[in-house]
């Protein structure tokens, strides 16, 4: 896979899967690598000099994905400083557990906007520069959570289950214009998203993983790389499971 001459933006790249497709991508070549982050300012910088040492310009932006205006001058700043945008990777999310009838509406709206709504505002922004240029690669980066649900996840699984409708019905809209807009659906990855889950419960969800172990975010970034390439040019509104057969 080569991404020469490409740019990329991939959200939540500061740290963990999104981490590892930023420093895929600075790997297979990509010209530039934009990553953006919440507040982790010094994972951000970090990753920034790890894009750097494998040779890729790269950028971090702090921004709210959630905030849609933050989401539209976020991909004009990208378009405008690094001349185009051929792949968005939305790979920024957040998750609040706990037992649907104590969901607190604050919590419900914070994943939904974070999760569903930010990847909605960023492809909105890039879906005109990438009309323009009559190219484009989107991966929206889901979860085995939205495809068979969880007992304490509503709200997240909601978010993620919605983003698997967003990327069907955009690779329909966008398909025409040679962009393509696919999904990746991660199971349970070893990252600081699921480093804070109790040794029963870890233990548990591994007897209903057939491969016998957490996925790694390399793991998950070769499937992104993979639907953001050539490799992939006639797979649209797809969604590649890296589960481990945790759903089949
Ligand atoms: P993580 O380690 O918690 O990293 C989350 C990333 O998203 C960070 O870069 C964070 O920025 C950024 N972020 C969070 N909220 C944001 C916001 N409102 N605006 C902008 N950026 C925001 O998460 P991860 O485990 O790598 O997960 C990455 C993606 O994979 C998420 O969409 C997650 O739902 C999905 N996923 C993960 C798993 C898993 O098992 N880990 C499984 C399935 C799907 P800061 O560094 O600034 O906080």
């Amino acid at each position: 896979m080569s991404f020469k001459d490409k740019v990329v933006l991939v959200t939540g790249g500061s740290r963990g899967i999104g981490r590892s497709i930023a420093v895929g991508f600075a790997k297979a070549g990509a010209s530039t690598v934009v990553i953006s982050y919440a507040g982790n300012e010094a994972a951000a910088q970090e990753t920034v000099g790890l894009l750097q040492a494998a040779g890729a310009k790269a950028e971090a932006l702090k921004f709210d994905v959630s905030d849609a205006i933050a989401c539209a001058n976020a991909i004009e700043g990208v378009v405008k400083t690094h001349g185009r945008l051929d792949v968005l990777v939305n790979n920024a999310g957040m998750a609040v557990d706990g037992l649907v009838m104590r969901v607190k509406d604050d919590d419900w709206d914070k994943q939904l906007d974070t999760n569903l709504k930010g990847a909605f505002a960023l492809i909105r922004a890039a879906s005109r520069p990438m009309m323009k240029q009559r190219s484009g690669a989107i991966v929206n980066v889901t979860s085995v959570v939205g495809e068979m649900g969880n007992v304490g996840q509503a709200a997240y699984s909601a978010s993620k289950a919605g983003l698997i409708g967003l990327t069907k019905s955009v690779a329909r809209e966008l398909s025409s214009r040679n962009i393509r807009v696919n999904a990746v659906s991660p199971g349970f990855i070893g990252t600081d998203m699921t480093s804070h889950l109790s040794d029963e419960l870890r233990q548990k969800m591994l007897e209903g993983i057939p491969l016998g172990r957490l996925g790694n975010p390399e793991e998950v970034a070769q499937a992104v790389l993979f639907l953001s390439g050539d490799a992939s040019s006639y797979i649209t509104g797809e969604v590649l499971r890296v589960n481990g057969g945790m759903y089949m």
